[in-house]
């Protein structure tokens, strides 16, 4: 089914005070309005049965905190959609503004954090407040057998998750690799991937065949697994 988690609060939630006050002054883009923002926390979207989740970092400034769907109108998600299309994860390449059509397929997409932060970086206590969502994602997310985590900040705040739910000691024994893949005590696996932000991608630290790679190993992980 298409649509968002229903995550109680999220929408209204201010627990984060630095997140609340830059949200509060974040300026537009050039040639931009604050009006045309969203400007507030920024739920997962996708198909609630998938097998697939992809968990990114945390919205973009102008791209998901602008258009309210996370990965929509930036460069990360410029990079990214096309390929999940290319790889049979979604109805079309084009990802614009909240209601431009796209559908994912047997994938759901979030951030560890809701609310964009400073400098595209959270603090330490940001990932571990904004946490108890994903935790709530995890568990409403029940079909889920691959988790695909984009970059190593988002990696590690799933593996605390994990911890968190008494399923892994230390996150030190699951090391960030891309393409690397860990096998879960519930049978799940983690996949790691580095982020698809423009900086990676326009030093060429992650490419459209790196990322090719990544998405042809989650599906085998998930057919693996029928
Ligand atoms: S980052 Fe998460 S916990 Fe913090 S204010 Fe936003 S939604 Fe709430």
């Amino acid at each position: 089914m298409q649509g968002s988690l229903d995550l109680p609060d999220l929408e209204h939630c201010q627990r984060c005070p630095r997140l609340v006050d830059y949200l509060a002054q974040l300026p537009p883009r050039r040639g931009r309005q604050r009006s045309e923002y969203w400007n507030r926390s920024v739920a997962g979207f996708g198909d609630t049965d998938a097998r697939l989740w992809l968990v990114g970092l945390a919205p973009g400034a102008h791209g998901a905190n602008r258009t309210g769907r996370p990965f929509t109108g930036d460069g990360a998600g410029d990079f990214m959609y096309p390929l999940l299309h290319e790889g049979g994860f979604s109805n079309q390449a084009e990802a614009t503004s909240i209601d431009d059509g796209l559908q994912l397929i047997d994938l759901y997409i979030s951030n560890a954090v809701k609310c964009v932060p400073p400098a595209n970086k959270p603090t330490a206590a940001e990932f571990n407040t904004c946490r108890s969502y994903l935790v709530e994602e995890w568990r409403q997310l029940s079909n889920v057998r691959v988790i695909l985590a984009l970059g190593r900040d988002a990696f590690l705040s799933v593996l605390r998750m994990f911890k968190e739910l008494g399923m892994v000691d230390r996150p030190a024994d699951y090391p960030f690799k891309h393409n690397g893949c860990y096998l879960l005590p519930n049978g799940q696996r983690l996949l790691a991937c580095y982020h698809t932000s423009r900086y990676n991608v326009q030093t060429r630290r992650m490419t459209p065949e790196l990322f090719q790679q990544v998405l042809t190993h989650a599906r085998q992980l998930m057919d693996d697994q029928k």
